[in-house]
């Protein structure tokens, strides 16, 4: 395979954006430093780049391209609302029919506000539960990533007791000192910090089923666990559903799980590809937003009818029949050929996957919380990313991430990454 256009524009597109790339998951840092592949068009389930390779596409932009690329019936979305105007800045018919589509999906979400991405939906979120509890900790759990506001850019302290630190040059401590992190699927660690620090823990944030270290589901009866001590506590309970609303189900992990969360922050899928995030829970708690209550949220772009009409015909393909049980027969396959490949050539890797997402780590613990999947073997999963890649199999470029099925991915696309994969595996296991 042929990157020299890649290539060449690494050198040039370093000389005018920071770095070469708009986020640093995009650069290959944790991959080998090789140059980031710039792509050109996408359709369905592959997309090209500028050298003209085609690749079976598993990024899916970081989760939201669950309907492949230019799925017709979004492409329709988008160019009627081009054609009707992109942006007013007042109220829309859309906006009311696509907050009434997620409450149909999501019932917790007793009302609805829209904004323009994951990181805004969990901010606001947290200033919410600030509001209406009146105070000011939060407690998250490690290696789960909720966008880049100050707040929950913070690594964890030494143990449950202790706070958090700074994970970003230019958060300050201060800041940081208001925020806890715990090990996920760990009930006794969260019981700690809450009883230390009591009525200081305004919420408790999490990911129903983790998207941000792989793919990575709770234990039965954790939620339902993380609910009872924090409401016991009089503290909300957080879910941030950005990469897991809808992914799993028509609905999210809420619906999936059957538990309920007090606030929800959504994201990426919900605006099929546009820039969107949303947030939403109980009526009493969202009343304590501007216009009716005293915490400020507002946004130029929010609820834009772009992202809206875009985010409609995006739940529209998902609500079809069968959209979510396709997902998980090919994710099975996936899986099971994968599977089949380290144990054939004998790799030290296991998988955890659910419905259309999965990851392998290459470690052969059991991943459930962060700690483990550190552990999964970073210069093992980079010679599998780059080898992969000149097979024409794209996945993100971080140990950490998952792989994401579309609806546009065939049975063909699954056989054909399946061998490819054993070809990588014979190749690793024959060094
Ligand atoms: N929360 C989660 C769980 C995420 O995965 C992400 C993005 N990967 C965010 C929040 C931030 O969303 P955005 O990138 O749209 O700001």
């Amino acid at each position: 395979m042929d990157f020299s256009k890649s290539e060449s524009l690494k050198n040039i597109s370093e000389q005018h954006i920071l770095g070469g790339v708009n986020s640093p998951s995009r650069s290959y840092k944790a991959v080998g430093g090789g140059a980031p592949i710039v792509m050109e068009r996408g359709k369905g389930s592959k997309f090209y780049d500028v050298d003209g390779n085609e690749y079976i596409d598993y990024l899916a932009a970081y989760g939201p391209i669950i309907t492949g690329h230019a799925h017709p019936h979004i492409t329709e979305a988008i160019k009627n609302a081009a054609e009707d105007g992109i942006l007013y800045g007042t109220s829309t018919t859309h906006e009311i029919k696509f907050a009434q589509m997620l409450q149909d999906a999501i019932p917790s979400l007793e009302r609805v506000r829209f904004v323009n991405s994951g990181t805004e939906a969990v901010m606001t979120t947290i200033r919410i539960a600030r509001a209406y509890t009146k105070r000011n900790k939060i407690i998250k759990f490690e290696g789960c990533y909720h966008g880049h506001s100050d707040l929950v850019l913070v690594a964890a302290g030494s143990g449950p007791s202790q706070l958090g630190t700074p994970d970003s040059a230019g958060v300050p401590i201060g800041v940081a000192q208001d925020v806890i992190t715990v090990p996920f699927n760990d009930i006794d660690q969260l019981t700690e910090a809450i009883e230390h620090f009591g009525d200081e823990i305004a919420a408790v944030l999490v990911e129903p089923i983790v998207g941000n270290f792989g793919i990575v589901e709770p234990y039965e009866g954790f939620l339902e666990q993380v609910n009872e001590i924090a409401h016991r506590n009089n503290s909300l309970v957080i879910y941030d559903e950005v990469i897991t609303a809808f992914r799993f189900m028509y609905g999210g992990a809420q619906n999936l799980l059957n538990v309920q969360p007090d606030l929800t922050a959504m994201g990426k899928i919900i605006g099929g590809g546009t820039p969107i995030g949303a947030y939403g829970g109980r009526l009493d708690i969202m009343e304590h937003v501007a216009p009716l209550g005293p915490a400020y949220q507002a946004g130029t772009m929010a609820g834009n009818p772009l992202s809206i009409r875009t985010g409609i015909a995006c739940l529209e393909v998902l609500k079809e029949d069968g959209v979510y049980e396709r997902l998980e027969k090919l994710g099975q396959r996936l899986e099971e050929g994968i599977q089949q490949g380290i144990d054939q050539y004998g790799i030290k890797a296991n998988i955890n996957r659910l419905v259309g997402a999965l990851t392998i780590y290459f470690t052969e613990e059991k991943v459930t919380q962060y700690s483990h999947a550190e552990s999964s073997n970073a210069e093992q999963f980079s010679e599998f990313f780059n080898l992969l890649l000149r097979e024409g199999i794209h996945l993100a470029p971080s140990k950490y991430e998952a792989w994401f099925i579309t609806t546009e991915h065939t049975e063909e696309d699954i056989e054909k990454t399946i061998k490819a994969v054993h070809r990588v595996f014979e190749k690793m296991s024959s060094k």
